[in-house]
């Protein structure tokens, strides 16, 4: 409150002590705020946005690293962790003591520091996805980041636009916002420009638009009352809401399982406790350590700090790669996508449009030019061809440059469009034709407009020239505009209309796999002002059709035959025409020939569209609803569907599909609250990219709890198999501490900076209903404590038995142990692939880094005087150190082994796959 009235005295509107915006009238409103209906100048907005700050809200602050430290330690684990310390300390085991608390240090530090670098991953996202804003400056019309608006500003609003402040609307046209977040009404409302009672309550404020929420429909513009904690959601909610915190279903389930885990944990070691005192008769002190040390050993500390910056990492990867992930449970879900539904204007498609041919009853032109350039000419079969000659053309050219919003530019010598490309195709066409684009917006000055929805395919303007005439100019597809015509522009005069001849045309055009615009005019009354649909369902007179060429994205191309590889159908989703749908699909490589229409569609049962989809991958003028139909029916099959979407009424189906992918560039920003994930490029092969790094950060998760689970569970292991064979133990409980120590932030770590497996993409999706801890990992674990037992144990009466001292054999067991450990290491690097190969044991900076610091630790651990005297260790002939190796690479050999197996099955899965 206390900014706006600092804003009221400062633009000279008299002090206020209530919001009472919506009480005044649009013109009062802008002139108190010292405004004009052609927005602010460009120097008084920075002197604005200087004077008064940015239009944010303030973020969350951080707790200080302190805090975050202390926070480490609220957690039960660490409780028993600490109170082992303590007795250890009362018993004065001052080493133990030590260890143990150091682990637990070791712990929190690592706890910090990945929490850190996870938070700042997701900030860079959420810069990455703030919110722009049209605004009138200088009388120009730009964009400009939401948080430079300032009081005063004139806001364009059109329909799927998040609203960017808090605004008095100046003008609209059948606009309808949603303000479920301010008023927890889900219904949009109409909204309008009379000035309502002071006292109106927030919810049926008609004439104010408020920050925050959704435009549903229509178009409107309005000027900046309220910015950042001033404005009406500032007041509620005085926080951004984050990306959202790093959770996925899988981390949950870990969290579950850890604490399962851990209960279990402990129920064993106290098991083990009672074993050793009760049936060996060891004494109970050496007994509890030993508890202590099997507790510590097991309990995958490490695990959960691993996991969650294997995610972090992740989304960072995957935002270098163009695409934002908004909602983090869906990395997982991308991991399993088995379907990709995209659009395809300008996601498969370059949406660089350039008009090749014009269509009029008489003749077909051939248009010549690159790009957006006015430069090029027209032929008739191949001859070049004047214009002069062919007068009847002139409206269709005229109708195209003026039923039309988008702007043509020059800039570091190459043209470029502002606008939407269908649109900006017609103006170098008009140019190429010889018309003068300011002499023809002068002459037939635009009155009204009904704009271009994709739900009814058509744009249409009203005019008025000089001398007392009016017309309607439409262009669409042809479909709508052809109902609209009864009449034909011929070479004379108009005549009635040969549609066998344009659907002809049509269906050439379209196999050519160019867009096609049909484009007709009509003269109306002098005095009508208004455009209303009324106004263009019939009377018109077909001027032509022009064939728009929009070619394939060449990364599209391969990015479809990747997904292919992998196993993933890709389906193309189109509002264009089916012949020209079916022709670029053919260029992508998508689909096998058939295309299913809206039309068609809507014919079709529930049922037979679950068929249908199994069958067609080409839909065609299909809109948002179909949308939403054909993802219920792919999902109904079992598919996990990836769909994209960028307009308003996409939402519903972005939402209801597994991964929801908005357009960051050409997208409402209703699609991208909408979806899951948002292209920075609106480009396909960014879906496939995200694809990849979604299983790539599944695999990287599974591979690390791969590692983790089955090692902790070895050296566990280790220490229950020597008391129930009422063994001495061969690695106390303070090397067992030291062990998991030292493994916690080397071996345990490195897989969460893993890349991209070579054949990531060219195995099947992951199935969604697998759980992750599966009978493949429990296997996993009983192999691996196998194998610690054997080199654990083994080791430890191989050297007694051949009268090395219990210090010596210690040593040896704990090296073999931590080299069983490394070697496995590079097993889980590749959780399918064999890890044979130079490549595979040198690749990866963080696993040679940290096999390098385990290996340097080790040596210390066996040889420094002070470790020895610490931790009971003796130096190991070198002879024991070829051993130890042999034993590494025993465990290699055996886990490869089964990976080959595995393999098998797998290619066995996909082939099955295949054939259904
Ligand atoms: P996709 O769904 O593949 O991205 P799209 O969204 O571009 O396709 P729409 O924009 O719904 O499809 O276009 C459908 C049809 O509407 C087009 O085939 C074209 O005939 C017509 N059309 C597209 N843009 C305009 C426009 N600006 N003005 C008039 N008609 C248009």
């Amino acid at each position: 409150m206390l900014k706006y009235r600092k804003n009221s005295v400062e633009y000279g509107a008299p002090i206020m002590t209530n919001n009472d915006w919506h009480a005044r009238s649009a013109a009062e409103t802008i002139a108190s705020l010292s405004s004009t209906h052609t927005g602010l100048e460009p120097d008084e907005a920075t002197r604005r946005l200087e004077r008064f700050g940015h239009n944010r809200l303030p973020v969350a602050s951080r707790d200080g690293w302190l805090r975050r430290f202390s926070r480490q330690f609220h957690n039960v684990l660490i409780y028993l962790l600490l109170g082992a310390a303590t007795i250890t300390a009362l018993l004065d085991h001052w080493v133990d003591c030590g260890v143990i608390v150091s682990v637990v240090f070791i712990n929190a530090l690592i706890g910090v520091i990945q929490e850190g670098r996870a938070e700042r991953a997701l900030d860079a996202i959420r810069n990455m996805l703030s919110l722009n804003a049209t605004v009138l400056r200088g009388g120009r019309r730009q964009e400009v980041p939401a948080h430079q608006l300032v009081t005063g500003d004139i806001v364009l609003l059109a329909s799927g636009d998040k609203v960017p402040a808090d605004l008095r609307l100046v003008e609209v046209r059948q606009l309808r916002i949603e303000e479920a977040t301010l008023t927890g009404e889900s219904e949009p409302v109409e909204k309008g420009v009379a000035a309502v009672d002071p006292q109106t309550v927030l919810g049926e404020r008609a004439c104010m638009a408020y920050s925050g929420t959704l435009v549903v429909y229509g178009q409107a513009r309005g000027v900046v009352v309220a910015i950042g904690t001033a404005t009406e959601i500032g007041h509620i909610s005085s926080l951004i809401a984050g990306v959202g915190v790093l959770e996925t279903p899988l981390l949950r389930q870990m969290t579950h399982f850890g604490k399962q885990l851990t209960t279990t944990i402990l129920l064993l070691a106290g098991l083990t406790f009672a074993f050793g005192v009760w049936v060996h008769g060891y004494n109970w002190s050496d007994m509890f350590f030993a508890a202590v040390g099997l507790a510590v050993a097991a309990i995958p500390e490490g695990l959960p700090a691993v996991l969650t910056i294997t995610l972090a990492l992740g989304v960072q990867r995957m935002a270098k790669r163009s695409a934002i992930v908004r909602r983090l449970p869906a990395v997982e879900s991308l991991g399993a996508v088995t379907t990709i539904c995209s659009d395809k204007t300008g996601t498969l498609t370059k949406n660089e449009m350039t008009v090749q041919r014009v269509i009029t009853a008489s003749s077909i032109f051939e248009v010549s030019g690159i790009g957006y350039a006015p430069h090029g000419g027209f032929a008739i079969d191949g001859k070049e061809t004047d214009f002069t000659e062919h007068p009847d053309t002139l409206d269709l050219f005229r109708a195209g440059l003026l039923c039309n919003d988008a702007a043509l530019n020059e800039g570091e010598g190459h043209w470029h469009i502002a606008g939407d490309p269908t649109e900006g195709a017609l103006i170098p066409l008009a140019l190429k034709a010889g018309l003068d684009a300011a002499l023809e917006h002068e002459e037939l000055p635009r009155t009204d407009h009904i704009p271009f929805e994709s739900e009814h395919r058509f744009m249409a303007t009203l005019h008025h020239d000089h001398s007392g005439h009016a017309f309607i100019f439409v262009k669409g597809a042809v479909e709508q505009v052809l109902a609209m015509c009864n009449q034909q522009r011929g070479s004379g005069e108009d005549v009635t209309l040969d549609l066998p001849y344009w659907h002809a045309q049509m269906a050439e055009t379209g196999a050519r796999g160019q867009r096609v615009l049909a484009l007709a005019m009509k003269s109306v009354e002098v005095d009508q002002r208004e455009l209303r649909f009324a106004d263009v369902e019939g009377g018109f007179t077909l001027l032509g059709m022009v064939g728009i060429s929009d070619p394939p994205r060449e990364e599209a191309i391969s990015a479809v035959r990747d997904c292919k590889a992998a196993g993933i159908r890709v389906k193309m989703i189109t509002g264009d025409h089916a012949d020209t749908a079916r022709a670029i699909a053919a260029q992508l490589g998508i689909g096998n020939g058939l295309a299913l229409t809206g039309v068609e569609l809507d014919a079709m049962d529930d049922e037979a569209l679950r068929q249908a989809v199994r069958d067609v991958d080409v839909f065609a003028r299909s809109s948002p609803e179909h949308k939403l139909r054909l993802v219920t029916a792919m999902q109904a099959n079992g598919e996990v569907v990836a769909m994209t979407g960028d307009g308003v009424n996409d939402a519903p189906a972005l939402k209801r599909a597994d991964v929801g992918v908005a357009m960051g560039g050409k997208g409402t920003e209703a699609a991208k609250e909408a979806a899951e994930m948002v292209l920075a490029d609106d480009n396909f092969a960014s879906i496939a990219a995200a694809v990849e790094e979604g299983r790539t950060i599944y695999d990287n998760l599974k591979k690390s709890i791969v590692f983790i689970l089955p090692t902790s569970g070895g050296e566990a292991a280790v220490i229950v198999a020597a008391i129930l064979m009422g063994l001495t133990l061969p690695i106390t409980p303070v090397q067992i501490l030291w062990v998991n120590m030292v493994t916690a932030i080397t071996l345990s770590l490195a897989l969460a900076f893993e890349s991209s497996e070579r054949g990531v993409m060219c195995r099947a999706p992951q199935d969604p209903r697998a759980p992750l801890l599966d009978h493949f990992l429990l296997w996993r674990i009983v192999l691996v404590s196998a194998l610690m037992v054997l080199g654990g144990v083994g080791f430890f009466l191989w050297e007694l038995g051949r009268g090395a001292s219990l210090e010596e054999a210690r040593t040896v067991a704990v090296n073999a142990l931590v080299m069983g450990e490394i070697f496995y290491l590079f097993n889980c690097r590749h959780l399918f692939e064999s890890s044979f190969g130079v490549i595979s044991f040198t690749q990866s900076r963080p696993v040679v880094l940290s096999i390098v610091i385990v290996v340097l630790l080790q040596l210390l651990f066996t040889y420094a005087p002070l470790m020895q005297h610490l931790f009971g260790t003796a130096a190991i002939e070198s002879a024991a150190w070829w051993r130890i190796l042999l034993f590494g690479g025993l465990v290699f050999g055996a886990v490869e082994m089964e990976k080959a197996g595995m393999r098998r099955w797998d290619r066995h899965r996909i082939s099955r796959r295949s054939h259904n």
